[in-house]
C-alpha cells in the first residue's frame, strides 16, 4: 500500500473470462484457481484493479479478508454442488448446459430472501412499480435500472440473484416519473434510498436524472433524506476523486443539500482494511466537504469479520474519519450462507464485546439486525428468566423497523438455541407464537403467499 492515490487510475475489472490475467493471481496454486473457476460459474465474481492493487495483501491472501470478501473459494458451494458443476465444466463448453447446472444450483439456495418479490412493490393505478420496494412506512427503496451491477462483487451479497442472470425481475426501474408520483402521493415517506447493486455505478450523467427532480422546489414530496447505499468507498473510492465525473457528483450532491434536502450515504464496509487507502481517505473528505453524511453497514460475516476486535477497530477508525457507524447485520439465509453464517448467540457476543469496548460516539450502531419478512429483528442477547420456577436461557429481542410499524421497539422472547442461525431458527418463549405473527399471516395471505 502506497501512501498516495493514483491520480491517473482507470477502473479495470476481472471476471470469470479474465481473471487469470490478474497479475498477482499467480501467488495462487493452479488447483484454486481451478476452484475460483467453478465456483464462480454459480455464483457472481467481479474484481476491480483497486481491490487487487490497494487492498488485497497477496503474500498472505489466504488469510486476508478483502481477499475472502471478493474471490469465491471452493467451499462456498456445498461439496456435492462443487463436484456437480466441476464435472459438467469437464464434459462440455456448451453454455446451455452449464448454465443448466448452474441455475439448478442457484435456485436451491433461497435467492429470493425475506418474500421481497411478492410483499414489497407496490402500486400505482393498479400498475406494479417494478424497482421500488416500500416495506417500511418512512422509507422506499429505488433500484434504479442502470443501478443493477456494483464495481466489484461481495462473496456473501444477499442480493447475488440478481448479478446471474436469475431474475427476469431484477427489481429494476428506469424512469422517475412514477416513483415521484407515488412519493407525491405518499407523504408518509421522508425517505428514500437508492439501492442496487450500486447505484454509484452509474454515470453522472444518468444519476442525475434520479436526483434533478428534488433540486426542483416543486416537489411536492416530503422527502427530507436521500440515501445512496453503496459500496464505492470501499471497492472503488475513485468515484468520488478522478473517475472523470466525480467533481460533478460532489457538485450535484451539494446543490440537493442546499435544496434543503439531506444525503445520506449508505456506506458498506466490512473491515477496517477497506478504510486504510490514502484513496478512501480522501474520497470522504471529498464527500463530507460536500455537506454529505456518511453513515456505515455491514452483516458479520465469517472468516472476514467475526472478531469483535474488527468490529470496534472498524468504527472508531469511522468516526475518527467522520462517519457514523450505523447497522450492524445477521448474515442473510440466501447464497452462500453456509459458509459465511454464525450462529445468532455468537454474532450477538461478538457485538457485545465490540459494543462495550468503544465510547458512546461509536455506539451509533444498532444491531445485530435480522433482515427478516416482518421486520428488522435486533438480538438485544442472551438472558436468564425463570419459567416454571426453573432460571432458563431466552433470546430478548426487538424489531428495529416492522413491517407494521407498532411492531418496533416491543421487546419480546424466544427460546434459546444455540444452534440458531436465523429468525426462523427461533422459537417463542412464551406461548405458541410471538406476539407479532397472526398479523404478519394476515398480511402473507393478502399478498397470495403460503402462509
Ligand atoms: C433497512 C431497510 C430500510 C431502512 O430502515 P431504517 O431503519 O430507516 O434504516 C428500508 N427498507 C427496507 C426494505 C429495509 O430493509
Amino acid at each position: 500500500m502506497s501512501d498516495e492515490f493514483d491520480f491517473q487510475k482507470k477502473y479495470k475489472a476481472f471476471s470469470l473470462n479474465n481473471f487469470r490475467k490478474i497479475p498477482q493471481i499467480s501467488n495462487l496454486s493452479e488447483q484454486e484457481q481451478h476452484e475460483i473457476e467453478v465456483v464462480g460459474n454459480v455464483l457472481p465474481f467481479k474484481v476491480n484493479n483497486y481491490v487487487i492493487d490497494e487492498l488485497i495483501d497477496w503474500v498472505n491472501y489466504k488469510t486476508d479478508p478483502i481477499f475472502h470478501l471478493t474471490f469465491p473459494k471452493r467451499e462456498m458451494l456445498e461439496e456435492k454442488d462443487f463436484i456437480k458443476m466441476e464435472s459438467v465444466l469437464a464434459e462440455t463448453s456448451d453454455k446451455e448446459t452449464i448454465k443448466k447446472q448452474a441455475d439448478e444450483i442457484r435456485y436451491s439456495l433461497n435467492p429470493h430472501p425475506a418474500g421481497q418479490m411478492e410483499m414489497n412493490v407496490p402500486e400505482i393505478d393498479g400498475v406494479k412499480l417494478t424497482g421500488v420496494q416500500h416495506k417500511y412506512r418512512e422509507t422506499v427503496l429505488f433500484f434504479p435500472s442502470s443501478g443493477q451491477t456494483c464495481h466489484s462483487y461481495c462473496t456473501f451479497c444477499f442480493r447475488w440473484a440478481q448479478f446471474v442472470g436469475l431474475d427476469e425481475l431484477k427489481f429494476a426501474a428506469r424512469e422517475t416519473e412514477l416513483l415521484m408520483r407515488y412519493l407525491q402521493e405518499h407523504q408518509e415517506v421522508t425517505d428514500i434510498l437508492f439501492t442496487g447493486g450500486d447505484p454509484m455505478i452509474m454515470s453522472f450523467k444518468v444519476f442525475k436524472q434520479y436526483l434533478d427532480p428534488f433540486l426542483d422546489g416543486n416537489h411536492n414530496t416530503n422527502v427530507q433524506t436521500i440515501r445512496i447505499g453503496t459500496k464505492s468507498l470501499g471497492f472503488w473510492p475513485y468515484k468520488f476523486i478522478n473517475d472523470k465525473d466525480a467533481d460533478e457528483f460532489l457538485d450535484l450532491f451539494k446543490r440537493v443539500i442546499d435544496s434543503g434536502i439531506n444525503i445520506s450515504i449508505m456506506a458498506h464496509f466490512n473491515h477496517y482494511m477497506e478504510l486504510r487507502t490514502p484513496a478512501v481517505k480522501e474520497a470522504v473528505k471529498r464527500l463530507l466537504a460536500a455537506g454529505v453524511q456518511i453513515r456505515t453497514q455491514s452483516p458479520l460475516i465469517k472468516g472476514i469479520n467475526d472478531d469483535s476486535e474488527v468490529w470496534s477497530t472498524m468504527w472508531r477508525e469511522q468516526v475518527n474519519m467522520g462517519m457514523i457507524p450505523y447497522y450492524m447485520f445477521v448474515e442473510r439465509d440466501t447464497g452462500a450462507k453456509h459458509y459465511f453464517e454464525v450462529p445468532l448467540e455468537k454474532t450477538w457476543e461478538i457485538f457485545q464485546k465490540a459494543y462495550t469496548s468503544v465510547s458512546g460516539v461509536c455506539r451509533t450502531v444498532r444491531g445485530p439486525s435480522m433482515s427478516c419478512t416482518p421486520g428488522k429483528v435486533q438480538i438485544l442477547g442472551v438472558t436468564e428468566i425463570p419459567i416454571n420456577g426453573k432460571m432458563e436461557k431466552v433470546f430478548s429481542l426487538q424489531m428495529i423497523q416492522g413491517r407494521n410499524p407498532d411492531w418496533a421497539s416491543r421487546p419480546f422472547f424466544a427460546k434459546y438455541d444455540p444452534e440458531a442461525y436465523w429468525m426462523h431458527d427461533l422459537k417463542p418463549a412464551f406461548g405458541d407464537s410471538f406476539f407479532f405473527e397472526e398479523e404478519m399471516n394476515l398480511i402473507k395471505e393478502e399478498a397470495g403467499m403460503e402462509v
